[in-house]
């Protein structure tokens, strides 16, 4: 029988549970043996490998985070530790490997498909949405539900007061939680680090609704901005002449009970990265774009810049 793993690496996302669940129930439909990799590249590196069954999983699908744990491994950035890694899945007979990741995670996979011989396939799995050539990665749709919920009990409290909210979202260098969730919450300012800015295009329009009898302001504000929350906030105190607040949402946007939608997907990307990785494709990405599955080569995902969706932007010009 031929054997596969399974291993998390970078930041978790919820749905990895679902993604694993699966990846344990198709695998035996496949005939295959499936096998766990715990702590990421960590668990690779020290042989921390077991042997996958149907009670492992169970129960798992409605839990944030990830039953198997992921790390960020400084060792896995050195050749001679991924011969180790390698070695270790060798010595176990397994030759095909799935990683939930995101950008790094993948940056390391690139680099263990070009120097051995193992077959590898990636699931992107990062709530930052920074993976090129798919439209969608898992644990988005969870993220963006935990930042609406917040966002939406944040406008109860200001609108019983009169104050601007700044609310910083996650996502690195990438604005697409802050885009999406400007839109989905109605917000009157939307910062991210794709979209150059100046705060004073802002001042007049601003002053003008305050006079006009505007209450409170919801501004969302991505993490990669050249300001911080802090100082955003402080300019409505000092240029709008209104109190205000920020709140940085931070590692909330991670947990959270797994949305409907993202189980679905997490079902649907492990089916496409077995099916991949038994079609004997050596280094791929199942990716997600324009409503379909495409199976991209790591070369060309490592290598591409995401860009954000233009239709969203558009949407969200008034913000901008
Ligand atoms: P994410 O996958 O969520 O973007 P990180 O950027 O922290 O998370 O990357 C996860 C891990 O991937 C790193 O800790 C490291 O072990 C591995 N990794 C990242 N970049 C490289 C690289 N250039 N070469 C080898 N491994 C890498």
């Amino acid at each position: 029988m031929q054997s596969i793993a399974i291993l998390c690496s970078g930041g978790d996302v919820s749905s990895m549970n679902a993604a694993i669940k699966h990846f344990v129930e198709y695998s035996f439909e496949n005939s295959l043996t499936p096998y766990f990799v715990y702590d990421g590249y960590e668990g690779l590196i020290d042989n921390n490998i077991k042997k996958a069954s149907y009670s492992d999983v169970s129960g798992i699908i409605n839990r944030g985070g990830t039953m198997l744990r992921s790390s960020r491994s400084s060792r896995f950035m050195k050749y001679s530790y991924r011969i180790i890694a390698v070695d270790n899945l060798k010595k176990l007979g397994i030759d095909m490997l799935i990683i939930l990741g995101g950008d790094g995670s993948f940056r390391g996979m690139h680099k263990l498909s070009k120097e051995f011989d193992i077959k590898v396939c990636g699931v992107p799995s990062t709530i930052d949405n920074d993976i090129a050539l798919s439209d969608y990665s898992l644990g988005v749709d969870t993220s963006l539900n935990v930042i609406k919920n917040a966002i939406d009990s944040i406008r109860d409290t200001a609108s019983s007061f009169k104050r601007a909210f700044v609310i910083e979202t996650m996502g690195r260098d990438c604005g697409f939680l802050a885009l999406v969730s400007s839109l989905t919450s109605g917000a009157e300012m939307l910062l991210i680090p794709e979209v150059e800015y100046d705060l004073d295009k802002y001042k007049h329009r601003f002053k003008q609704q305050v006079s006009n009898g505007r209450n409170y302001f919801i501004a969302v504000v991505s993490e990669g901005i050249k300001d911080d929350a802090q100082s955003i906030s402080k300019w409505f105190e000092e240029e709008i002449g209104i109190e205000s607040r920020a709140t940085i949402l931070g590692h909330i946007q991670r947990g959270s009970n797994p949305s409907v939608y993202d189980r679905l997907m997490a079902y649907k990307f492990i089916n496409h990265a077995v099916d991949a990785l038994l079609d004997n494709k050596k280094s791929s990405v199942v990716c997600h774009s324009d409503s379909n599955f495409k199976l991209e080569n790591i070369d060309d995902v490592v290598g591409t810049k995401k860009e954000l969706d233009c239709s969203l932007l558009k949407l969200a010009k008034s913000m901008l």
